[in-house]
């Protein structure tokens, strides 16, 4: 099982690298989420020891099971190292998890403390229960705006001409900090169906970066997933989100 998982894991990073450069840009300029839906913890510690930083959950439950988890076993990890400060107990320490999916406001309580960026910030509401979590609890909370560019096909996200305007409340909210756009596309076996998803998720991004509403850390576009990770990246993210690829289809 970690056999395949040290291929799949080689396989993605190195499609990662290639998309990047056949756009001109840095394959460490992409950063991918190991979305460990359907790993099993042996799995996500394996890749920890790989030296992979970031992880992904889709829904609070699992997202607390496995945080929970993995610190107790870098805790581990980290008591067995000793009083050494070497490369690995350092890395171990590094891990970011991230909220994919959709966030219920009365979740956003158990959510917050747990990561690192919530990608999933989809409406008004849901903007405005973070913002009195982070003024209750002093905490500055980093968020994505997840918008819909596909039309209906998607159950959630922002609609594309209400983005702009989103984005100038949140700028009004001073414990959140919009750091830049999350995109979805519908599920399809053929990745050129994104394209234009993506393109258009791109274009919002643009509009919002070069509005008076951010500052230049906004600058995270989220898409693609293991159907369409490749066309993301061409057109222009710099964070994809991997779960069948890595870890297979079995839940
Ligand atoms: C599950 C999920 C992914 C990963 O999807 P795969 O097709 O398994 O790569 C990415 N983003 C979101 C929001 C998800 O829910």
């Amino acid at each position: 099982m970690l056999t395949d998982l040290r291929e799949a894991y080689r396989s993605v990073t190195h499609r990662i690298a290639e998309a990047a450069e056949r756009k001109g840009r840095r394959p460490q300029d992409v950063i991918m989420l190991a979305v460990t839906k359907t790993a099993s913890p042996d799995q996500i510690r394996y890749l920890v020891d790989q030296g992979q930083v970031d992880f992904a959950e889709s829904r609070v439950q699992h997202l607390s099971q496995r945080v929970a988890q993995l610190n107790e076993f870098l805790a581990r990890k980290r008591t067995l190292g000793g009083a050494s400060t070497n490369e690995t107990s350092s890395q171990a320490t590094d891990v970011r998890w991230h909220m994919i999916g959709h966030l219920q406001r009365n979740k956003v309580k158990a959510v917050v403390p747990l990561v690192k960026l919530i990608h999933s910030v989809d409406s008004l509401r849901l903007t405005e229960e973070l913002q009195a979590h982070g003024m209750r609890y002093e905490t500055n909370i980093e968020v994505l705006l997840q918008v819909n560019t596909s039309g209906e096909a998607n159950k959630y996200g922002i609609a594309s001409p209400a983005a702009l305007h989103m984005a100038e409340q949140i700028d009004t909210m001073t414990f959140l900090k919009l750091r830049g756009v999350m995109c979805m596309a519908p599920y399809t076996d053929n990745p050129e169906d994104s394209r234009p998803v993506f393109s258009r998720a791109a274009d919002l991004f643009h509009e919002i970066k070069t509005s008076d509403f951010v500052d230049d850390q906004f600058n995270i576009l989220s898409m693609g997933m293991t159907n369409d990770f490749e066309v993301a990246i061409e057109q222009g993210a710099n964070v994809v989100r991997i779960g069948r690829a890595l870890f297979g289809e079995n839940e």
